[in-house]
């Protein structure tokens, strides 16, 4: 029987992996100099490099349940996506942090239905975005999707909590972004603080969230909705 990830694995190295080879060499002599810290749901359907078209050594990955940031409370616990904001900001430097959420999230529905019994960590996890929930028994696929946009923007609100976030963005060095992608469109939605609300980047003035004073005045939107 034939092992198809292992057969996919040859064909990278064949097939795919000859093109990015002088990509790739580079990026290990010269090291990695991402200038994107993307914070992203878990969800497989959910694929940054499509997304954006960036190329090996631009994004730095941080995917979770939800996309969640858990709040900065000085635990020093074990904490992955704590530990890689502190890494992406005070290391690599990246310039921006987007916080990628999506349509159909099977963690933010999970904030309405619970977590499959036995799931303790995850249990625990969700209280990361049980602010955003709206109080409603039964979410409509529009209350899921409010949902979905509302947990985002608590995650960008609690990244402004990390110290070293905050003096990045406080000194320009930094924007936070907040995106919801609608899957089945193809279409993602970008937070607009300024309008208090998510917009299709297809009219969207810029990819930025703002959502403070340095960046919303370097790129206020036009009066036009
Ligand atoms: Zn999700």
């Amino acid at each position: 029987m034939p092992d198809d990830l292992l057969t996919r694995l040859r064909r990278f190295h064949d097939d795919a992996f000859p093109a990015y080879a002088d990509t790739f060499r580079t990026l290990v002599d010269e090291g990695q100099h991402p200038t994107t810290l993307f914070i992203g749901c878990s969800d497989s359907r959910l694929v940054p490099y499509l997304l954006t078209g960036a190329e090996p050594g631009e994004l730095f990955l941080v995917r979770n349940v939800g996309a969640f940031v858990p709040p900065w409370d000085g635990s020093a616990g074990f904490h992955g996506t704590a530990a890689a904001i502190e890494y992406a900001v005070l290391a690599l430097q990246v310039q921006r942090i987007v916080v990628c959420g999506h349509s159909h999230c099977g963690g933010i529905r999970a904030l309405y239905a619970g977590a499959p019994g036995g799931a303790l960590n995850l249990s625990r996890w969700l209280d990361l975005g049980r602010e955003a929930t709206l109080p409603v028994a039964e979410p409509t696929p529009e209350a899921l999707r409010r949902t979905e946009q509302r947990a985002v923007v608590l995650q960008l609100e609690r990244l402004m909590a990390y110290p070293m976030v905050r003096e990045a963005v406080e000194a320009g060095r930094l924007t936070l972004h907040g995106w919801h992608v609608v899957i089945e469109d193809g279409e993602v939605h970008v937070f607009d603080l300024a309008q208090g609300c998510f917009v299709p980047a297809a009219h969207a003035p810029h990819a930025g969230t703002g959502p403070y004073a340095p960046y919303v005045e370097a790129d206020r939107p036009p009066s036009a909705a």
